[in-house]
C-alpha cells in the first residue's frame, strides 16, 4: 500500500482537515503543531480529538506526521531563543502524542555561530528535558540543506544527535528529497548511493518519513526552494525511483510543494498512476 499526503493548513480544525485528506485521495498528512512563525497553539477538545480519530481510522490513515514550527531553534547559543525552544518541542512533543500523531519532525536548528559541535550539544540537552521515554510518537530530525550555519545537513550530524540522547530509541529521520539534494547527496545521479551511505551512518531502519519535493535550486548549492513535482532539478523519473525503491517504498511521503489543495490533489493522482499504485 502507497502512503502519500501533503502539508495540511489545520485553521478549520483536525476533524475537517482529516476530510480533506480524504477528499484528496491521499491517506497520511503533515500538520504543523502549532503556528509555524509564532507560539501559539490551538487546545483540541475532547470531541474534536475523537471526530478526528474515527476518520483516520475509517479510512486506513497511514503514520501521521506534524511538524515543529520554524522559529524554533534547539541549536542556538542565545539563551532567551534556546528556552524558548525547549519549551515548544517539550509541549510540541506531549500535545501531538496526546492527538495520536505517530512522529513529529523538526529542523534541528542553526547553530548561528557557537559551532556545530556546542549546537549539537545543544540539541541533545533540549531533547533530553522535552522526551520522558514513555511517549509512543517518534521524534524526527529532518536533513537539512545546510544553509548558513544550519546543523543537520550530513548524515554525520543527525547521527551524533541521536547517539547523544538519552532515549535514542525514540528518535528517528525524516529525508526531504529536495533538502538531501541540494546539500549534496545525489539522488539524481546515484539514489543507491545514497541510501548505501544513509545505511552506513544511521542505519536505514531509522528513516520514518520522507518528504517529497523537487527541487528550484541546483546541486550541492545549499539553498532551500521547493519545486512541484517534476519541475525542478531533481525531475519526475529520480522523484518516482525514490518512491520505487525497495527500501523506501512502504514509507510515508509528504509533500511539501508549492501547490493548494487542488493542485496538490491532482500532483498524488498523477504520482499514483504513474506508480501504478493505490494507497
Ligand atoms: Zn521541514
Ligand atoms: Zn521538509
Amino acid at each position: 500500500m502507497l502512503t502519500i499526503g501533503t502539508h495540511m493548513s489545520i485553521a478549520k480544525g483536525l476533524a475537517k482537515t482529516a476530510e480533506n485528506v480524504v477528499w484528496m485521495g491521499a491517506n497520511t498528512m503533515q500538520i504543523f503543531s502549532r503556528n509555524p512563525r509564532g507560539s501559539n497553539y490551538k487546545v483540541y477538545s475532547k470531541q474534536e480529538i475523537e471526530a478526528f480519530q474515527k476518520i483516520r481510522k475509517e479510512n486506513s490513515f497511514g503514520a501521521l506526521l506534524a511538524h515543529a514550527p520554524y522559529t524554533m531553534n534547539l541549536a542556538s547559543g542565545q539563551e532567551r531563543v534556546y528556552e524558548f525552544a525547549c519549551t515548544v518541542i517539550r509541549e510540541d512533543i506531549a500535545r501531538m502524542d496526546e492527538i495520536g500523531m505517530e512522529n513529529l519532525v523538526f529542523h534541528p536548528g542553526s547553530h548561528t555561530g557557537i559551532g556545530i559541535e556546542r549546537g549539537i550539544e545543544n540539541i541533545i540537552r533540549g531533547l533530553d528535558q522535552a522526551i520522558m521515554g514513555k511517549e509512543k510518537i517518534t521524534v524526527l530530525l529532518e536533513t537539512m540543506t545546510g544553509k548558513g550555519t544550519e546543523v543537520g545537513a550530513r548524515f554525520e550530524e543527525l547521527k551524533a544527535i541521536r547517539d547523544g540522547v538519552k532515549h535514542p530509541e525514540r528518535i528517528g529521520i525524516c529525508l526531504d528529497t529536495c533538502h538531501v539534494f541540494a546539500a549534496g547527496y545525489d539522488i539524481v545521479n546515484d539514489l543507491e548511493g545514497v541510501i548505501k551511505e544513509f545505511d552506513r551512518v544511521l542505519g536505514i531502519e531509522l528513516l520514518k518519513a520522507v518528504h517529497l519535493n523537487d527541487s528550484m535550486m541546483p546541486f550541492a548549492s545549499h539553498k532551500d526552494r521547493h519545486a512541484a513535482i517534476g519541475e525542478g532539478v531533481i525531475g519526475m523519473e529520480a522523484l518516482l525511483a525514490v518512491m520505487r525503491h525497495p527500501l523506501l517504498k512502504e514509507l510515508p511521503f509528504y509533500l511539501e510543494t508549492p501547490l493548494d489543495d487542488q493542485g496538490h490533489k491532482e500532483e498524488i493522482r498523477m504520482l499514483k498512476e504513474e506508480l501504478g499504485r493505490k494507497i
